[in-house]
């Protein structure tokens, strides 16, 4: 198949003003979609889509983007990490996210060894080339990267590579779904489902939302045609009143998801609480490594002690990461806070939020 014309398909104008009609027709009461992952909130401002929806239709972005979730404490101790005799590595995103006094980014300005690598096994690269030199991966990310690391770590065992370490920092996405809808301060009528997370976790994690507490989820896939046939096919849940966990993104995401990527994970780590920027800590939602990984545990092998955690001041990320307040309502959006100057974390990221909203203005029309 041409690849081309197979995008072009999900791009198509006319397919997405009849799924808007379609939309239009059915939803009259005020709704608000929640999309969980970082790239459909960018894809959401890409293509306009939020001023094209009828006005009771809100989109809010939720906690999808891995840097933004990651806790000041959390970054706090990766720069700890970088002021010890370490060869730190990470992916690009995390070098200017603000830690409670500094950045890895200013910390390497400083002289720390802190380098940036494309894959983990670029850092399990380094470890071999750097035998006297410990090596640490910061493991951040949802269920799409943390097989990667999995891998990255058992090949380091069976290679038997002793001076590589991760620092694990995952999160998974399903149970802070559930502290959010758990929430009573948060009203949320469905979810937009992330794409690439449900390509290995599948379907099954998000019936429970829709059964237990009767929030629709359908998985969305990222071009215009999709997140509007997801937007449909959860505004009909909504007014047949009939819940339920769908898959939009048929050509990517299988109902099982990817078995084999599930049990790699779990062969390297354990679930285990884990502390989300703005939510707090959620029980099951982080990733430790397991017994017989420990001695790849950085965690366990570093100094991890940081002092007094210190948000950055006036900065309302937790809440925008909660979908209580979109980032335009943040007093220091666009003023004080831009992506050359970032204040928090959601401005630093390509999957932020406010570094969403601050690119694509559609939201202008609908909040001014
Ligand atoms: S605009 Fe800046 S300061 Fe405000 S919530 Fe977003 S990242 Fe934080």
């Amino acid at each position: 198949m041409n690849r081309l014309k197979y995008i072009d398909e999900f791009r198509d104008p006319q397919i997405a003003h009849h799924l808007l009609a379609e939309i239009k027709a059915i939803s009259h009461k005020p709704i608000r979609l929640m999309e969980v992952c970082g790239t459909h909130t960018m894809a959401i401002g890409r293509y306009g889509l939020r001023s094209l929806l009828p006005a009771h239709i809100q989109l809010i972005s939720g906690p999808g983007c891995p840097v933004c979730v990651t806790s000041t404490q959390e970054i706090d101790m990766m720069i700890k990490l970088a002021s010890q005799d370490v060869i730190v590595t990470t992916f690009g995103d995390l070098m200017r996210v603000p830690g409670s006094y500094t950045s890895l980014q200013q910390e390497r300005a400083k002289g720390a060894d802190v380098r940036i690598v494309y894959s983990p096994f670029d850092a399990l690269n380094i470890a071999s080339k750097n035998p006297t030199r410990p090596v640490v991966f910061l493991g951040v990310g949802f269920e799409t990267t943390a097989p990667g690391i999995a891998a990255t770590i058992a090949e380091a065992k069976r290679q038997d590579i002793k001076n590589f370490f991760v620092f694990s920092a995952h999160k998974l996405i399903p149970p802070a779904m559930e502290a959010l809808v758990s929430s009573p301060d948060l009203k949320i009528d469905g979810f937009i489902c992330p794409g690439h997370v449900s390509t290995i976790i599948g379907l099954e994690p998000y019936r429970k939302l829709a059964e237990v507490y009767k929030v629709p989820c359908v998985i969305t896939g990222f071009e215009p045609v999709d997140i509007l046939q997801g937007i449909l096919m959860l505004v009909k849940q909504l007014k047949n009143e009939e819940p339920k966990a769908e898959i939009q993104y048929t050509r990517v995401v299988k109902p099982e998801g990817n078995p084999k990527a599930m049990e790699l994970m779990f062969s390297v780590f354990s679930p285990c609480e884990a502390t989300w920027r703005g939510i707090g800590a959620i029980p099951e939602s982080g990733l430790t490594l397991k017994d017989d990984y420990a001695a790849y545990d950085a965690r366990l092998h570093f100094d991890m002690e940081v002092g007094k955690v210190k948000e950055p001041p006036g900065c309302r990320c937790g809440d925008v990461l909660k979908g209580l307040i979109i980032p335009p309502e943040c007093p220091l959006f666009g003023k004080v806070c831009l992506p050359t100057h970032p204040v928090g974390p959601c401005m630093v990221s390509s999957e932020g939020s406010c570094a969403a909203y601050y690119k694509y203005r559609d939201w202008e029309e609908k909040h001014g």
